[in-house]
């Protein structure tokens, strides 16, 4: 079975385990874009580099083959290290290196050959209730004040946001041009085979474990001067990691190809991606084909950061996602969902992602859920740290960011799960026309955002 409907719509190569011992120079665990993007920007610095891939399952298996291919520039926690003076210059270099990361993945895709519907539409983040316009204000002024411009961000009215979507209610929008959508699984293989091409080995079904001097798999040890460990969400089963990163559930739709008369209700015509400003995430894309993929988080957290193929189809959060998605546009209430899955992402404790070394390993991850352009950018400064260059990249602020380690059980499954009903009692009240002050009053104090 496809881990999501993008995956099933692939022909997807299958390649054999490891079957032995290797010596290489570098060794990457995880077969996901972090992975990929390494390999991809290390072969092509350095033809003569020996790299070995070791994937668990299957390239894309992870969150990369099961996305909303939103590739956008924003990197988590940018709006809260924006607002504050200490943060504001390392995350404005590092919002510059993200847009150019989005230009980037669009360049690369077209040189490589990789199909994967790349179309830069932007991003638009509607007010549809009118509880969200402060926030989407706020979200822009606090650009503005970063000397972000308005060509970069800004806030649309009403009218103007109507020529980019049309939800059933509309109060204003925020919108930035940088941000692509792509179809997340051609995305995925494409760049397996373009880090093949450059003699990359890849190998599947083949869990690893890093040790000293590499990594241990059951097929056989790879000795490598290097490991990157690329796993994201399934960094918790890993050795003295369980507590690093939670993972936190995603859940998508897919809907039927959708006639043109729709598309004229719903707007999008630039393949713009689309959310909104509640609190609990939804995120849409209008596909190459015409469909919508939509999807959102609120599925719970398991006890002890459980990861089960069960907890990717979670009928609840399914039915909730499909009201959230004909109540935005009622012209899809007839519409055939050709597809539903999810996926775990993974959150540290400070809502931050983060390149890390330790020792001859370096860790790169936790995006939060905004990894597809992020993990392309951690690609090509994991190949300055590794090749031990001087850059810019080097210099960003999540390079060697340490968050600190999640609570021990029963204490996590608590407060996240406690967290996550907090935000949507938030947005049912504000759908409800209230000011939920208290409860919006602890939610900035969650590190979230
Ligand atoms: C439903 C959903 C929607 C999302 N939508 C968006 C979006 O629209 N835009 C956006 O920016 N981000 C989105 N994200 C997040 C984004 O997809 C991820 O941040 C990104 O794909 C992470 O890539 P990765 O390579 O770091 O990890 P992954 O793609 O998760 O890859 C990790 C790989 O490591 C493998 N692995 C695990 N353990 C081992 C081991 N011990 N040995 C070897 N291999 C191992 C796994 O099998 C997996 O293939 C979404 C995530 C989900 C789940």
């Amino acid at each position: 079975m496809s881990v999501s409907f993008w995956m099933s719509r692939v022909e997807r190569p299958r390649r054999p385990a490891l079957d032995g011992d290797r010596d290489v120079d570098v060794c990457i665990l995880g077969a996901g874009y972090t992975g990929l993007w390494t390999a991809y920007y290390l072969a092509t610095a350095d033809p003569a580099l020996r790299i070995a891939v070791v994937e668990r399952e299957h390239v894309g298996f992870g969150a990369s083959g099961r996305n909303g291919g939103w590739a956008a520039a924003e990197l988590a926690g940018m709006d809260r290290m924006l607002a504050d003076p200490a943060t504001r210059p390392g995350m404005v270099r590092t919002w510059r290196e993200m847009t150019r990361a989005v230009v980037e993945m669009g360049e690369v895709a077209a040189a490589e050959g990789i199909d994967c519907g790349y179309a830069r539409g932007g991003t638009v983040v509607a007010a549809t209730r009118p509880a969200h316009v402060p926030y989407l204000q706020h979200s822009v002024a606090t650009a503005r004040d970063a000397g972000i411009g308005e060509e970069d961000v800004a806030w649309l009215d009403a009218a103007e946001a109507a020529r980019h979507v049309t939800p059933s209610r509309l109060f204003g929008a925020m919108y930035t041009p940088h941000c692509a959508a792509v179809d997340p699984a051609r995305l995925v293989l494409g760049l397996a085979v373009a880090v093949e091409r450059r003699g990359v080995k890849i190998y599947e079904q083949t869990p690893g474990t890093p040790i000293p001097g590499g990594v241990q798999t059951p097929t056989g040890t790879i000795r490598a001067a290097k490991v990157v460990q690329a796993v994201e969400a399934y960094r918790t089963g890993l050795p003295r990691q369980r507590r690093s990163v939670i993972p936190v559930y995603s859940l998508m739709v897919m809907t039927e190809p959708l006639p043109a008369e729709t598309w004229a209700r719903i707007g999008l015509a630039a393949r713009q991606t689309f959310s909104d400003g509640r609190h609990l995430i939804v995120y849409g894309q209008r596909t190459a084909d015409d469909r919508m993929a939509f999807g959102g988080r609120g599925a719970p957290y398991h006890f002890g950061s459980a990861i089960e193929p069960a907890f990717d189809l979670d009928p609840p959060t399914f039915a909730s996602i499909r009201r959230t998605l004909v109540d935005l546009f009622p012209a899809l209430a007839g519409a055939a969902i050709e597809g539903e899955w999810g996926g775990p992402l993974a959150i540290s404790r400070d809502w931050r992602p983060a390149i890390t070394t330790d020792g001859d390993r370096i860790i790169a991850g936790s995006y939060v859920g905004n990894g597809v352009a992020a993990a392309l950018l951690a690609g090509k400064t994991v190949r300055d740290l590794i090749r031990g260059d001087d850059t810019d990249l080097v210099h960003l602020p999540w390079v060697g960011h340490r968050a600190r380690r999640w609570e021990p059980e029963p204490l996590r499954w608590v407060g996240v799960n406690l967290g996550r009903k907090l935000t949507e009692s938030i947005d049912r009240a504000e759908d409800a026309g209230k000011k939920p002050k208290v409860r919006n009053a602890i939610f900035r104090r969650l590190p979230v955002g």
